[in-house]
């Protein structure tokens, strides 16, 4: 079988507790089924990234084993979308054992079978869930919710919520905080326990 390989765009090293639990490093890579209108990746997600082994990015990230295994913190995959590359996520967790916490960034907008893949892999999914209102998130995203709610409802019969992170973002022009509100009543119906809310910053308000 062939080697399964990570497109990488970037690492950022030495994260406390802002995607995962205790010291974490994001593995960020191309690649996303979605094109959401206030993309704050969609300049990283056009760069040509550089295919990666599980051992090289193991070499590449292992500098903070000691802060991973003393926080209980390892190794954040984003981007994009990382269930892209749930077969990755695989050989990299043969490669780094049990001692590091693997988390994976997704939207679940993503085939079943990724979806289940990485539920043998990875210890913990933060999932940009957008709105829960089809017509919402049509709207931001291009696609049809369907999937997303199918796969969060597998997530939960499978993994458990405790293992699942729900972030609901208020979206400029697209939401409300009714919305929100509204997702995140939503999201408890379904047996998700953990939420959190956050709002879409955009460029052009940064820097005005
Ligand atoms: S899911 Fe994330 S990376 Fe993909 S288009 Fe939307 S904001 Fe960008």
């Amino acid at each position: 079988m062939t080697e399964p390989l990570f497109p990488l765009l970037r690492i950022a090293r030495l994260r406390m507790e802002v995607d995962g639990e205790g010291v974490t490093t994001l593995v960020a890579g191309a690649g996303c089924p979605l094109a959401c209108r206030w993309c704050l990746n969609a300049a990283v997600l056009r760069e040509k990234p550089t295919p990666v082994t599980a051992q090289a990015l193991y070499d590449r990230v292992r500098i903070d084993d000691l802060y991973f295994r003393a926080t209980g913190g390892g190794v954040t995959f984003g981007g994009g979308e990382s269930l892209l590359h749930a077969a990755f996520l695989q050989a990299f967790r043969k490669r780094c054992g049990d001692a590091w916490r693997i988390y994976a960034e997704t939207s679940l907008h993503v085939p079943r079978a990724l979806v289940a893949s990485a539920a043998e892999t990875v210890d913990g999914f933060i999932i940009d869930i957008k709105d829960m209102n089809p017509e919402i998130y049509r709207r931001y995203t291009g696609a049809d919710a369907r999937l997303v709610r199918e796969n969060l409802a597998f997530l939960l019969e499978n993994v458990g919520p405790e293992r699942l992170l729900v972030r609901v973002p208020l979206i400029p022009e697209c939401n409300t905080q009714a919305d929100c509100d509204e997702s995140e009543r939503l999201l408890r119906q379904m047996g998700v326990t953990r939420i959190e809310r956050f709002s879409y910053i955009r460029r052009e308000v940064v820097s005005s």
